[in-house]
């Protein structure tokens, strides 16, 4: 099932009150145009009837693709609001996709359950199950590349660091805060790679449940697990 609610937002720049569908879930089989929005960016941007200016506003969303067996749990994150207590945030997912049996799926074999922030990770983590590819690996291999990129790109900061089908083919988008952005092509040899020697440890790191998994997760779950192991 999917689920929304309308509620109503105020326009920031001539004060209109309009009602928008806040959804509460998205199941991609039911709603698969919302998912499209979602990759394009549009689910999460709200035209003022009145004078067309569009507002960007996260809910509470948890998207939901059945035949992939992916749940990814959009908490929007406030600014300075520390990001285990968004974790607790976790909670009545068979209420948000209305089916009482929904909890059972945490412990099915081979779901996925994420958690993320912010919508450029929620589109990464759709992009990268729907190429087939696994977010834990590719956290890792982040970790390493940026690693190796450290140098070049420095002393420009690196803000995001996101996988990217957007050219027809796997990429990594830079996004740096001076404003420019570059793209890095996709290391398959690397991914290969690190998905066979880092299997255990990326397994350990997941029990079932909701994850947060990023390079964080990456460096503490994986690196650090497997140095100590050492
Ligand atoms: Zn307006």
């Amino acid at each position: 099932m999917s689920k929304y609610q309308t509620v109503q937002i105020t326009c920031p720049e001539c004060e209109t009150v309009f009602d928008v569908k806040k959804w509460d879930s998205v199941n991609v089989q039911i709603n698969p145009e919302e998912k499209e929005r979602m990759l394009s960016g549009d689910f999460f941007n709200h035209q003022c009837p009145e004078c067309a200016t569009i507002s960007c506003i996260l809910f509470t969303c948890l998207y939901h693709d059945m035949s992939s067996q992916l749940m990814v749990y959009l908490i929007p994150l406030e600014p300075g609001k520390d990001p285990s207590e968004a974790l607790g945030m976790i909670e009545n997912v068979s209420q948000l996709l209305d089916d009482p049996s929904a909890d059972l799926l945490f412990f099915k074999d081979g779901y996925k359950h994420r958690v993320v922030f912010h919508r450029e990770d929620l589109m990464e983590k759709i992009k990268i199950n729907d190429e087939g590819l696994d977010d834990r690996v590719i956290e890792v291999l982040k970790l390493i590349m940026l690693h190796q990129l450290g140098e070049d790109v420095a002393p420009a900061k690196i803000e995001y660091f996101l996988f990217d089908t957007i050219t027809g083919k796997r990429e990594f988008t830079i996004f740096l805060d001076s404003g420019d952005i570059g793209q890095v092509d996709f290391p398959q040899d690397a991914y290969d790679k690190i998905e066979t020697s880092f299997a255990q440890a990326i397994e350990a790191g997941t029990p079932k449940g909701f994850q947060f998994v990023d390079r964080k997760w990456a460096f503490e779950e994986v690196f650090q697990k497997v140095d100590s192991a050492d």
